[in-house]
Parts: structure tokens; C-alpha cells; sequence
């Protein structure tokens, strides 16, 4: 399962995007898409690519002639829209250069700019959604350009996951999740987790990109969290209580530091960070290294499910920080 993002910067800004999606490609992503709205943008993609080291999709609406251009300019891949590309010659035209080109091209449709049908527009739906789908695809197979993937996108979360089930029945080409325009990083993420998990579970989707009004890394550690939740990618996990009345010390802060640091280092470990004795040392045990504090003042360092230190309670972030940077160390050689 690949992890995509979208870079935000103005397409004439390459070193911002260079910037963006380097940060991007540190935070885990495998894949950018980049808007190309004009030829400028279109020629700078070779560069964007040889400086971040990232696939790079071109992001193509309106003029097909675009597309051609960015297949010509070195991109990995293309996006169109079946709602704004044009008719069948601009469909003939983009399978061609893509073919040339030897990439790969994705029929993006999104709820919100569906192909209109007899000059009207379409309501949003999940039929009209798949069929947008299904009859560009099938304009692609007239031509017989068939290296498609497809993404079924929408912001209402109920949609988007019955579309991409309709989608995954009907037809086996693979398939970009995500939930269009989700909305600000904490509810955007949760709204997109909300619309992904189930799709993931099921076995449908092949890249991921969680759509968030922020930064192309955060986008990228968004949908990196969801996988490693969901089990399909390897990652940290940090158990932190949620503190109460009992919490004998600040669990907020260094749960906050101990997700940093595996974020950082790439550690794929599980890190208990529990406020008390209720549930801190069951929690600590079943984790890969884990501190429960305790009362009056001590508490208890655990690695591999057994206690390794008893210790003042400010002493256990310290303890615990050392394993951790161990572990990196012995992770990076
Ligand atoms: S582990 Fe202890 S401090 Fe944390 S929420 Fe549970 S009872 Fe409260």
C-alpha cells in the first residue's frame, strides 16, 4: 500500500514544492502528485523529481494538451478528470502519449465535478460516481491503453465508501483511495479515517492519500498512522493514557515527545506511556518498552514484558528515551 500526497505550493515555485515534498518523503510517502495547470509547470516536473527522488504524477484538468506534455516532460504518471478532460480525441491523444511514454495514467472523478450528462450537471451519487469511473476507464480500453487506475473520491464519507465498493466489484483495476477536500488536519483526518479504514479492511485500495487543509507531510504521517492502525504498514505506536485525577506525572508531554522521536527515528515499536497504577504496568507489559508511573513518586520501566528498572518517576522519561535511542542505533547500523 503506497502513500501519496499532493504538493500545495504554486507550481512556478519549484524549490517550495522541492521543499514540501521532501519533508513529505521523510515523513514516509511514496508517491507526489503536482497540479499542472500550465506548460511551465509541466516542464519543471523533471526537476521536481531528480530533487526529491519521489514518483511524481501530473495533476491534469481542462486541457488535455497538458497531459501530453507532462508525459513528454518525464512524469511517472498522469491524473485526469473524466469530468473536464475533453471528449474521445483528448482521451485518444493522452492514451497515446502515456503509452509513449510508458506511464501509467489515473481517472480521478470526484463527486463534486462529474462529467455532465446532455449538457446538464450530474448530482452526485454513488452510481453516477462509478459510472464516471467505468466509462472513462472503458474510453481508455477503446483505445487500448489499459495501465489505469482509478480513485472514486468524494467529501461525504458514506458515498465515497459505497462508491469505491461498487467500484472494487465491478471492475479490477486498482484503485487511489481518499476522501476529497476532508477539511483542516484533526477532523480531516478523522473524516478520511472514518471513509478509509473500512475500504482498507476489505482488502480495497492500493495507494492512499488522506486529502488535509495542511502540509503535504502531514497529509503523509495521516495516512501513515491509519495504516499502521490497520496493520497494513509496519510503524510506532505509542499507548498513552488519556490522565485523570489518578496520573502521578505529565503523560501528555512525554507521549507527545516518545511519538516524535518514532516518527523521527522510523522505529516500529510499541511504547506504553501510562499515567498510574491502574492500568499503566498491564499496558507497559503488553507494549515493546513501556514506563507506567506510580504513587509516591516511583515507577516502573518494562521491556519485553517484564520490569527492567524501578524508578523515581522523573527519572522514567530519561530511561525510557535511552532504550529507544539504543534500539535507533542499533536499527541504523
Ligand atoms: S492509567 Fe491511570 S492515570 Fe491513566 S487514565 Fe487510566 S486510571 Fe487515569
Amino acid at each position: 500500500m503506497s502513500i501519496q500526497t499532493m504538493a500545495k505550493a504554486d507550481p512556478r515555485d519549484t524549490e517550495r514544492i522541492v521543499r514540501q515534498l521532501r519533508a513529505a518523503r521523510a515523513a514516509g510517502c511514496d508517491i507526489a502528485r503536482v497540479a499542472v495547470p500550465d506548460l511551465t509547470a509541466a516542464r519543471s516536473i523533471s526537476r521536481i523529481r531528480e530533487r526529491t527522488g519521489l514518483p511524481i504524477v501530473a495533476d491534469v484538468h481542462f486541457d488535455h494538451r497538458l497531459a501530453i506534455e507532462a508525459a513528454r516532460c518525464g512524469a511517472d504518471g498522469l491524473r485526469v478528470n473524466p469530468g473536464n478532460l475533453g471528449g474521445p480525441r483528448a482521451v485518444r491523444a493522452v492514451a497515446e502519449a502515456a503509452r509513449a511514454a510508458g506511464i501509467p495514467i489515473r481517472v480521478g472523478v470526484n463527486a463534486g465535478s462529474l462529467p455532465k450528462r446532455a449538457g446538464r450537471p450530474v448530482a452526485a451519487s454513488v452510481s453516477a460516481v462509478v459510472r464516471a469511473a467505468l466509462d472513462m476507464a472503458n474510453e481508455f480500453f477503446r483505445c487500448e491503453f489499459f495501465e489505469l487506475k482509478v480513485s472514486l473520491k468524494a467529501f461525504d464519507v458514506p458515498l465515497t465508501i459505497a462508491a469505491n465498493r461498487a467500484f472494487a466489484a465491478a471492475s479490477d483495476l486498482p484503485i487511489h483511495l481518499g476522501l476529497t477536500e476532508a477539511g483542516p488536519p484533526l477532523s480531516g483526518a478523522v473524516r478520511s479515517a472514518a471513509a478509509l479504514a473500512p475500504l482498507l479492511l476489505e482488502g480495497i485500495g492500493d495507494t492512499v492519500r488522506i486529502s488535509l487543509s495542511g502540509s503535504p507531510a502531514e497529509e503523509v504521517r495521516a495516512a501513515r498512522t491509519l495504516l499502521v492502525c490497520l496493520g497494513l504498514r509496519k510503524g510506532g505506536a505509542v499507548v498513552s493514557c488519556p490522565t485523570c485525577g489518578r496520573t502521578s506525572a505529565e503523560v501528555v508531554p512525554v507521549a507527545r515527545r516518545v511519538e516524535h522521536f518514532l516518527e523521527e527515528s522510523g522505529l516500529s515499536l510499541v511504547v506504553a506511556v501510562m499515567g498510574c497504577e491502574v492500568n499503566g504496568p498491564g499496558e507497559a507489559r503488553a507494549a515493546d518498552v513501556g514506563i507506567a508511573f506510580g504513587p509516591r513518586g516511583r515507577g516502573l520501566l518494562f521491556e519485553g514484558g517484564v520490569v527492567v528498572e524501578s524508578a523515581p518517576n522523573r527519572e522514567l522519561e530519561r530511561l525510557l528515551m535511552c532504550r529507544l535511542r539504543q534500539a535507533a542505533e542499533a536499527r541504523h547500523g
